[in-house]
């Protein structure tokens, strides 16, 4: 019995060792450390998300036919608070950001912020469950723009109907608690909100600065980055407004190259945060530790 227990218990430390592994990419930021959380990670075939590519673009960018896109947040550990950008799905859907974050030690009801890069089911699902707030403490950022845009009366009866219903559901958990904000504004010192919109009205780029470095959380900058870095003009069903989340992806990656900022991504292949480097007409991503 004590032997089987002993295995049974061997057997689950093994399995929270090789969870804790998988989400547990780490990223300094001066006295901050930077987790990736795992919610979902997939391959998928990108000709039913990519918009417009070539049958040539998707041979030479995805020669195998699938690409990595996964769901991921960022967790954001400074030593006096706990930050989160993004929720996830949610358990209901799926959703492993919860378990992965408390496998690793943390408590849903430690984290102080939430910072939300759009109203998306895929990063605000993970904020209720069972209509309840996830996150007992936390402070819910969000753009002005991007929540009036969601809740506004006009999305009944749109197509967007639904993914509204959740956005009002998921912010209506936390009466008191959500802190809508304007571009430009530093939210938290050293965090300050940038106009990605495109994707969504008020998609939200956050600009982390700490001990002299630097990092972005891009949000959905891009879903599917084996194709939108070689090919940036490239967009996806997923985009509102498809010319403008363009636009606002060739800005950001160009200027994460001329000032060699790291960018993480909520759809981004693991480790989810990774340098940019320009690549003939588009651009290419490398490890942050690494060489282009
Ligand atoms: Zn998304």
């Amino acid at each position: 019995m004590s032997v089987k227990i002993t295995l049974l218990t061997l057997v689950l430390v093994l399995a929270s060792f090789a969870m804790t592994a998988v989400w547990a990419a780490e990223f300094h930021l001066g006295d901050a450390v930077v987790h990736t959380l795992i919610d979902r990670t997939s391959r998928v075939d990108p000709t039913g998300i990519v918009v417009g590519a070539t049958r040539e673009q998707f041979a030479a960018a995805v020669p195998s036919g699938f690409a990595e896109m996964n769901i991921l947040a960022f967790l954001v550990k400074t030593p006096d608070a706990l930050l989160l950008f993004d929720s996830g799905l949610g358990v209901a859907a799926g959703g492993e950001i919860l378990d992965n974050l408390i496998a690793a030690g943390f408590s849903p009801d430690a984290i102080d912020h939430v910072f939300l890069t759009h109203l998306h089911g895929d990063h605000v699902g993970g904020l209720v469950r069972d209509g309840k707030a996830v996150f007992s403490r936390a402070t819910v950022h969000v753009s002005r723009v991007e929540q009036d845009w969601w809740l506004s009366p006009e999305r009944a009866g749109s197509p967007y109907a639904g993914g509204g219903e959740n956005a009002r559901i998921a912010l209506a958990a936390y009466p008191g608690r959500v802190a809508p904000f304007e571009f430009g504004q530093e939210v938290l010192p050293g965090i300050t909100v940038v106009d990605a919109s495109g994707h969504t009205a008020g998609h939200t780029l956050y600009d982390l600065r700490r001990g002299g470095e630097r990092l972005w959380i891009a949000g959905d900058i891009m879903h599917v980055a084996d194709l939108q870095l070689p090919y940036p003009e490239l967009t996806v069903t997923y985009d509102t407004v498809q010319p403008a989340a363009a636009a606002a992806r060739r800005r950001v990656l160009d200027q994460a190259v001329a000032e060699n900022t790291p960018l993480a991504g909520m759809h981004m292949p693991l480790p989810g945060i990774w340098r940019i480097a320009a690549d003939g007409r588009g651009f290419k991503k490398y490890p942050v530790d690494g060489k282009p």
